[in-house]
């Protein structure tokens, strides 16, 4: 039987990036077993619902390659794939339960459950259901102080549930007792426990990988597939992604938590793809630079790690780097032109075309992220009245370098050939022979004169592409502040 795996997010804001982590896992060993991938969406819970996540999970996860075979948008054979469009799927499995005595009505309010809560934290026991409604009829119930008029249906967890279970990452896993967890809401909706077992079993579901911090779930889900008379699929429970101060990774406290993040800071999705694969597999040779083929094709469930792996952002930037220099000019200009658009500073003329084209191959080598192309290039781009100095590069570099700035304008101004060589011959001459400074010295005051700033590619070759007019009026201009 072939392999069929999935991911289930839960439409609840912006993607996580644990969404991407998880689909590259489980795509991975799907395409290594020639099987399926299904994304399958899980909104029932309505309170965090959050309409347009859908459609970004399904961009983000694109942008990535990461591509699913079955989907609420590409259909399948076993659609629905949405849960909120498959309640009447879950209902007849919550009359069985309740038929076969595996689970009972609760109707306490919210309220109540609060106040049992309190009380057993207060009295420092366990905290969990107390089954004051289990073996009630509606009426007994009703007699007791809170009590809701609509019913949640909660499972009814035996004294001997099954806790120990083989993962195919940690091999003997023991969970934690379960509680009877509420399965069907008030609101008619199945918990995700209940409705996550369904569609596992629905749809053919081998594999199930997800997170850590399911296992304590998945006794629960055990009980539930025993109790539907339905095969247990295996497990494997992939290590949470961490900070680099091991906490968990979470929306609220880490911009990286959002994989549109990883697409508005200009990481590339092949070297995000292969950051992914790093924090929780390792090729057998050993080689950090790796394909999602390559993984995929070396795919062992004994290679995936079990501890946390740290989200390490310097890792990252270093891998994209990498990605970027591998890339032909063309491929970069052509990624690097939304940035500059974004900017207001790029709107594709000809002559910008050409400007890119020439600066490109200065920038491939100096950037980490393809946001950086903005600060990098400002100047060749930049309206020329709205051209401005870095503050502190002005207060560092131009201060007392009018001697210097001027010598260059008027070394420069009567060149007849505008090149690359011919500008720095021009300014070698003045600068290092004329007025007998140190290279650095010289070019650091008509770096920030030209480009604004004291990080710029290299200078002759900018100054090359800026022009000698637009040269020109920036060396004078700072000669006369
Ligand atoms: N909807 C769950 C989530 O958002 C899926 C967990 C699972 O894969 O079973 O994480």
């Amino acid at each position: 039987m072939s392999v069929r795996l999935r991911v289930a997010p839960s439409p609840t804001g912006d993607p996580h990036v644990g969404t991407a982590y998880m689909s590259l896992f489980n795509l991975a060993f799907a395409r290594q077993q020639g099987g399926q991938f299904v994304l399958r969406v899980e909104d029932t819970d309505r309170a965090r619902f959050q309409a347009d996540s859908e459609q970004q999970v399904y961009d983000t996860l694109a942008w990535l390659g990461l591509n699913w075979d079955e989907g609420p948008d590409k259909g399948g054979p076993f659609a629905p794939y949405r849960q909120s469009e498959r309640l009447d799927t879950y209902r007849p499995h919550v009359e069985k339960l309740l038929a076969d005595g595996h689970a009972y009505h609760c109707w306490c309010t919210p309220a109540r459950l609060q106040e049992m809560r309190e009380d057993q934290q207060k009295r420092k026991v366990p905290t969990g259901y107390d089954r004051l409604c289990l073996g009630k009829t509606r009426e007994e119930r009703a007699a007791l102080p809170g009590f809701a008029e609509t019913p949640v249906v909660r499972m009814l967890v035996p004294e001997d549930p099954p806790l120990h279970f083989t993962d195919l990452i940690r091999g003997e896993v023991n969970a934690p007792m379960p509680d009877d967890q509420v399965i069907l809401k008030a609101d008619g909706f199945p918990t995700y426990h209940l409705a996550v077992v369904v569609d596992d079993h629905l749809m053919g579901i081998t594999h199930v990988v997800r997170g850590e911090e399911w296992i304590s779930s998945t006794p629960k889900h055990l009980l539930l597939f025993d109790w539907l008379g339905w095969e247990r699929p295996q497990f494997a429970h992939m290590p949470l992604l961490r900070n680099v101060d091991k906490s968990k990774i979470s929306k609220r406290k880490n911009p990286a938590a959002r994989l549109t993040w990883f697409q508005e800071q200009g990481y590339l999705p092949e070297a995000l793809l292969n950051f992914l694969g790093l924090l929780g597999y390792s090729l057998p040779s050993g080689e950090e630079i790796f394909s999602f083929d390559q993984m995929s094709a070396s795919f062992d469930w004994s290679r995936v790690n079990t501890v946390g792996p740290v989200f390490d952002l310097d890792k990252l930037a270093w891998l994209n780097g990498h990605y970027v220099r591998e890339l032909t000019e063309a491929d970069l200009t052509a990624r690097l032109e939304p940035f500059l658009r974004a900017a207001g500073l790029y709107a594709g003329t000809p002559e910008q075309q050409a400007l890119l084209e020439g600066a490109v191959p200065l920038v491939q080598t100096r950037m980490a992220v393809l946001s950086e192309v903005v600060d990098l290039l400002r100047f060749l781009f930049v309206d020329e009245s709205a051209f401005a100095i870095d503050p502190a590069a002005a207060e560092k570099h131009l201060t007392d370098a009018a001697p210097v700035l001027t010598a260059a304008a008027d070394a420069l101004e009567p060149l007849t050939e505008w090149t690359t060589e011919s500008v720095q011959q021009a300014m070698d001459a003045a600068l290092l022979h004329g007025l007998g400074l140190k290279r650095g010295k010289a070019y650091a005051p008509v770096r920030v004169a030209v480009t604004g700033s004291a990080i710029a590619p290299p200078l002759p070759e900018s100054m090359a592409l800026l022009g000698r007019e637009r040269v020109l009026s920036r060396l004078r201009a700072a000669a006369s502040r």
